[in-house]
């Protein structure tokens, strides 16, 4: 049976991780991971997790039974006011309810996979570039990937026109993924003005939103703030379906919490809906994992929590925003040719340089700095202590 099966090609960012751990050199740095570190270069524990931690190791109520297939309701509700603001007309009108999920990503997956199989969709618009798994996700169900223009390389931002002109060529019933916030791998986000215009096409057209949301809080350190494409979009009376993870903003990377969002036309609709997408949960993972879902939940719904965790957020997209001023300042400073005024313009976890292939090859060579061939860069994989190094090297790999 196996024989003939051929090699699957790595996947780019987990391959660069596995090439980062096995240089044995002193000065290595990896850019190309999407997760934050502190300025020691370490992961960090949210000290609001680990408080919660300690409760819930201490709680003898606790047990390893199954969660629902939907998860915790609790959960999915402050999920749901996180994202659509508590004040919500949707939330009041009981037209939009959720479905735990495995990270963000089994979100998308779960939210295409219904929108394939009970909607008949059939064409995804993603965008150039976009992060990685939105075209494997979509293909792995069947769907017709398609690309809408983002970014300007040579503007080094929004091709708006070009976003704009490409949704208007789009099939009636098409699928468009939106980042939310903090667009990965750009940083570059449109405006709430170009959003507007956005909408209407999106509404024109007959297109379906989903929205990614797996940076919250990350773009302006305002969670309310990120999030406002979505509730602008529920504001104008879409449909939509929306996956949050908790990845980033948590920090809870491998405890896979996630959080598929829908808001219908009507309570009617969003009971169908919901039964529709348990049935593919039952069918895909059976039903989701407790212990991040129950820290996020247990911060949500705490006020003093929730303010705390609103401070770590913060925490993490000022360190972010500092290492962008410093790279810029020390990139000037060099006389490094080219304008990296984007840097500093670009918004959350990430920055996507300009670098070219030969450049990237040449730092990962000559300077042991392990980052993604597009030239993307994890901001806050930058520290004081690393700093000049990555920069000197980019100044290098720029006018060697
Ligand atoms: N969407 C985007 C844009 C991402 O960058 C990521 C992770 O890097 C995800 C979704 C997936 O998040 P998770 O790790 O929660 O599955």
């Amino acid at each position: 049976f196996f024989s003939d099966v051929d090699l699957s090609p790595p996947i780019e960012v987990f391959a660069l991780t596995q090439a980062y751990n096995d240089d044995p050199h002193p000065n290595k740095v990896n850019l190309g991971v999407g997760a934050y570190r502190t300025d020691e270069g370490k992961p960090w524990v949210l000290p609001v997790v680990k408080t919660v931690e300690n409760q819930m190791a201490a709680d003898p109520t606790l047990n390893h039974e199954y969660l629902p297939i939907a998860g915790l309701t609790d959960y999915v509700n402050a999920s749901i006011r996180l994202l659509l603001g508590a004040d919500s007309p949707a939330i009041a009108q009981n037209r939009v309810d959720g479905c735990q999920g495995i990270g963000g990503t089994g979100c998308i997956r779960v939210g295409l996979d219904f929108l394939y199989k009970i909607i008949g969709c059939r064409v995804v618009y993603v965008s150039t570039p976009t992060w990685g798994n939105h075209k494997g996700i979509s293909k792995a169900i069947g769907y017709d990937v398609r690309e809408y223009r983002y970014w300007d390389n040579d503007k080094r931002g929004l091709n708006f026109e070009g976003y704009i002109n490409d949704l208007k060529a789009a099939p009636s019933g098409a699928v468009v993924l939106l980042h939310t916030c903090a667009h990965n791998p750009t940083g570059v986000d449109p405006s709430k003005e170009q959003w507007a215009k956005l909408a209407e096409v999106i509404k024109e057209k007959h297109l379906f939103p989903f929205f990614d949301c797996a940076y919250q809080g990350f773009a302006t350190g305002n969670l309310e703030a990120d999030a406002w494409p979505v509730r602008y979009f529920v504001e104008q009376g879409f449909e939509l379906l929306c996956a949050q993870s908790y990845s980033k903003n948590f920090g809870l990377y491998n405890e896979r919490t996630g959080n598929l969002t829908f808001v219908s036309s009507s309570s009617d609709v969003c009971m169908k809906v919901k039964s529709q997408i348990k049935t593919i949960i039952r069918q895909t993972w059976s039903n989701s994992p407790n212990h991040g879902c129950r820290i996020v939940s247990t911060v949500l719904n705490n006020p003093s929590f929730y303010e705390e965790w609103s401070r770590d957020v913060k925490t993490m997209a000022e360190r972010i925003l500092l290492m962008r001023q410093r790279l810029h300042e020390k990139l000037k400073a060099l006389g490094t040719p080219g304008n990296w005024d984007h840097i500093v313009k670009q918004i959350g976890m990430f920055s996507y340089t300009g670098l070219n292939p030969r450049q990237v090859d040449f730092l990962v060579k000559q300077y042991h700095i392990f980052l993604l061939k597009s030239g993307r860069i994890n901001m806050c994989a930058l520290t004081t202590k690393n700093l000049d190094y990555v920069a000197n090297a980019i100044h290098e790999a720029v006018t060697e």
